[in-house]
């Protein structure tokens, strides 16, 4: 189903993204974790491409496989890090013919070694124009983009950052799903702004619960420009283990997704870090009913 059919639905569609893993093991807890998440129905679930273009054969072949043997809708994340017209369009050759109808369409995160983006020959130099392509060529396809609540750091004008974000919707895109943030205030106010833009698609919420204090970190220095405010800071400094602190940071997680119900978003998109426990207790605190559990055969592939 594509994305602007699942938006059609007038509920809050929860979604979930998940990177793919590089072992065995990691593979398998993988799919115990899709099996935990399954009652909760979600509305899709997204795979990550790897910074620089990392994990390029690991995320088609997950993504491939997670449609063959799950019911759920995937998204493939794409990146230009690296890659020309000719390799988008045979991953979008590959996941067509996968029966795979949605993608996320990004710029994405250069390698750490080499932090300033250059295109590709031949590639793509703002996410926008990789739209604008996906649109020309693979009309089937349903396209999602990223948006910065708080901004993106190599865009610190507030208001050009809008005319791009603009563009990629403009070229296309059918959604925007965002970074995640700890303060829903920041969400309601790039909505707004959004709004003046004249960006009518619809904005997914990107939540992430703290479950540890090196999770925490982490994340600061991968999530571009998402503050940590202080008092959840507080919270978390002064939990004394990380079962403490992941208590910290589903009770934040689960006000934030209390508060975005109340106002009527029309989706919420956990990263999970393919971590089930703080998504399903988020989940369940909400009151929601569950559906069944599906397992995934667990084989010896990615
Ligand atoms: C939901 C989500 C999922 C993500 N998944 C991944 C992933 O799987 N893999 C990965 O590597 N990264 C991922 N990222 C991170 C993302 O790739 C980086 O933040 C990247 O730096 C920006 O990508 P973009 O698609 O927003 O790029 P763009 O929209 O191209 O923006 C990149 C920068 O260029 C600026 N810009 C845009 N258009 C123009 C223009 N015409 N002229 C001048 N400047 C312009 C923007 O303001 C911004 O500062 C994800 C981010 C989000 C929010």
């Amino acid at each position: 189903m594509k994305l602007s059919e699942i938006f059609s639905e007038n509920k809050v569609h929860f979604s979930f993204e998940f990177f793919p893993p590089k072992t065995e093991e990691a593979s398998r807890a993988l799919l115990e974790t899709i099996s935990k998440l399954s009652p909760i129905q979600p509305s899709f679930v997204s795979v990550t491409y790897g910074a620089g273009g990392s994990t390029n054969q690991l995320t088609q072949d997950l993504v491939i496989r997670l449609k063959k043997e799950t019911p759920m809708n995937v998204v493939a994340h794409l990146t230009a890090v690296g890659v020309n017209r000719n390799d988008i369009r045979a991953q979008l050759e590959r996941y067509a013919e996968a029966g795979i109808t949605n993608v996320l369409a990004l710029r994405g995160d250069p390698p750490k070694n080499n932090p300033s983006f250059t295109p590709a020959a031949d590639g793509f130099a703002h996410a926008a124009d990789m739209v604008a392509y996906i649109k020309k060529n693979f009309p089937q396809f349903g396209i999602s983009v990223a948006g910065f609540p708080e901004g993106h750091p190599e865009t610190p004008n507030r208001l050009l950052e809008m005319d791009y974000l603009k563009a990629k919707v403009d070229a296309g895109a059918d959604c925007i799903c965002t970074q995640l943030f700890f303060d829903n205030r920041d969400f309601y106010d790039f909505c707004e702004r959004c709004e003046i833009a004249g960006i009518k698609v619809p904005i997914i919420a990107g939540i992430m619960p703290v479950t540890s204090l090196s999770g925490l970190r982490r994340m600061a220095d991968l999530a571009q420009g998402a503050r940590i405010p202080a008092k959840l800071l507080r919270a978390v400094l002064r939990a004394q283990s990380d079962e403490a602190v992941e208590k910290v940071g589903v009770h934040w997680s689960t006000q934030q997704v209390f508060d975005l119900y109340d106002h009527n978003v029309c989706g919420i998109h956990f990263y999970t870090l393919n971590h089930s426990k703080a998504t399903l207790k988020i989940y369940e605190t909400l009151g929601m009913s569950l559906g069944e559990t599906w397992h995934v055969p667990n084989g010896n592939r990615g």
